[in-house]
């Protein structure tokens, strides 16, 4: 703890740490500490771990990277952080990101951008985004682990941006209570972490049933950790024809070459595989997420929470709510509600929010069709590039951003797992990742395949 509290001040340029908790960390420490002297040990005794800004923790400020949630010390802890805690780990602070999650560069975020520590000699790059910060504090040694969020890719694009190990597991594993909603049918917590093995211990304790969140299931916690034999001999990975993007770079294409080669010589059986709704993916994602969003974020009116605006001499309530969210909120985040009120307005909702469920469907049906032929696991890249540099996809087209999510999205819109793995680098230096996509509620068997490849 002392060595990344240490580690944490002499790295503000990478804007990581967005509130840091250095007493919160040692009085956690201390207990740990009482804990393994009383004979105790839990799994993650003792583990510095820093908190993505969106899960709630208890008295300490959790705004989601948002303006609007200014000064919001939340008076409950989420499920999934008190788990953590509850297994000795230790907060060091709570961890930059997009504003709400939306976005895939951490440029979102109120508190300015979270930086990568890898960089080349004349950029400066981005870490990814959403959960920008915690790959940005993992790579850099800051702490041993971070939770990350995923409901596009937000866990394993910053994940594959900075060289470390990111698992979205199946939606339903970790509860969501507590941590802010941005679209609730797609949003599942997750580990950041070093290599495979850490995320199998972290996430051991970070999942499990709970009765405040419906949608959570009601299955045994396996031991993830046990599940990394490195044994897949017999194992059928599918390559999917359609993620073989026009316009990729050759140095992408590569890596997954090599990842299948690896995953062949270890043993497993390599298949050609189609996905044929994949290309509808980001399209459909980029108007369920919006219209969950827009739904989740009307609670934010200037009376519930953090900031409130001054007002006017004859302003009402209307003027009230409209000028509170006018400050509050950045604008990727009101481009978001627009775009979601507008497909769930009643002129459009079929044309649109209605006609992108039926894609998502179909996406899930892709899936279970390649599973029920025998496949195992899916592997793909992470991201069809290593990372850009910092204000290069800005001012640009937001769709340009988007398509950054290209080979994420699809897992979150059929609930399954994913693990991005560092596998290599590009011509620059920098880290690039594969994905691997598993059945429903087998991360046990998928953190064993990332194992073999890592
Ligand atoms: N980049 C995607 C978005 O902007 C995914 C974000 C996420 O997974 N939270 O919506």
């Amino acid at each position: 703890t002392e060595a990344c509290l240490g580690a944490i001040e002499g790295a503000d340029a990478l804007n990581a740490f967005v509130h840091k908790t250095p007493e919160i960390a040692r009085e956690m420490a201390a207990k740990a500490d009482a804990r393994i002297k009383a004979g105790e040990a839990p799994d993650l005794c003792g583990i510095p771990l820093g908190i993505k800004d969106l899960f709630c923790t208890k008295g300490v400020a959790s705004q989601a990277a948002s303006g609007i949630l200014e000064g919001f010390r939340p008076e409950y802890e989420s499920t999934v952080t008190s788990q953590l805690f509850d297994a000795g780990a230790v907060m060091l602070g709570k961890l930059n990101m997009d504003e709400f999650a939306m976005g895939s560069s951490n440029e979102t975020s109120v508190y300015g951008n979270a930086v990568n520590p890898w960089k080349t000699d004349d950029r400066q790059l981005t870490p990814g985004g959403s959960s920008g910060g915690s790959a940005a504090a993992v790579a850099a040694d800051l702490c041993l682990g971070a939770t990350g969020t995923d409901t596009g890719g937000s866990i394993r694009q910053p994940a594959a941006f900075t060289g470390i190990t990111g698992i979205k597991p199946t939606y339903g594993r970790c509860s969501r209570w507590g941590i802010v909603a941005f679209a609730s049918s797609l949003d599942q917590a997750g580990p950041m972490t070093k290599d495979v093995r850490d995320a199998a211990i972290m996430l051991r304790a970070m999942c499990g049933h709970d009765p405040k969140d419906s949608t959570s299931a009601d299955l045994a916690v396996p031991d993830f950790e046990a599940a990394l034999t490195g044994d897949i001999k017999g194992k059928t990975i599918g390559i999917p024809k359609e993620y073989h993007m026009d316009g990729m770079p050759a140095e992408i294409e590569a890596l997954w070459a090599e990842g299948r080669a690896m995953l062949q010589d270890a043993g497993a059986k390599i298949v050609d595989i189609s996905l044929p709704h994949t290309k509808y993916a980001l399209p459909a994602y980029y108007v369920i997420a919006p219209a969950e969003a827009s739904s989740n974020l009307a609670r934010y009116d200037g009376v519930r929470y953090g900031h409130r605006a001054k007002l006017g001499q004859g302003d009402g309530i209307t003027e009230m709510y409209e000028k509170t969210r006018a400050e509050g909120f950045g604008e990727e985040v009101k481009r978001r509600v627009m775009v979601g009120t507008y497909v769930l307005s009643a002129g459009f909702y079929d044309a649109y929010y209605n006609r992108a469920r039926k894609v998502r469907t179909l996406i899930k049906k892709d899936f279970e069709d390649v599973f029920a032929q025998g496949v195992d696991a899916i592997l793909t890249p992470a991201t069809p590039s290593a990372a850009f540099g910092l204000g290069e996809m800005q001012d640009a087209d937001p769709v340009k951003m988007y398509l950054n999510d290209v080979f994420t999205v699809t897992v979150n819109l059929a609930a399954l797992p994913g693990i991005a793995v560092p596998t290599g680098v590009d011509a620059q230096g920098l880290p690039l990742g594969l994905q691997l996509i598993g059945r429903p509620w087998e991360e046990g068997d998928l953190l064993n395949t990332a194992y073999a490849l890592e």
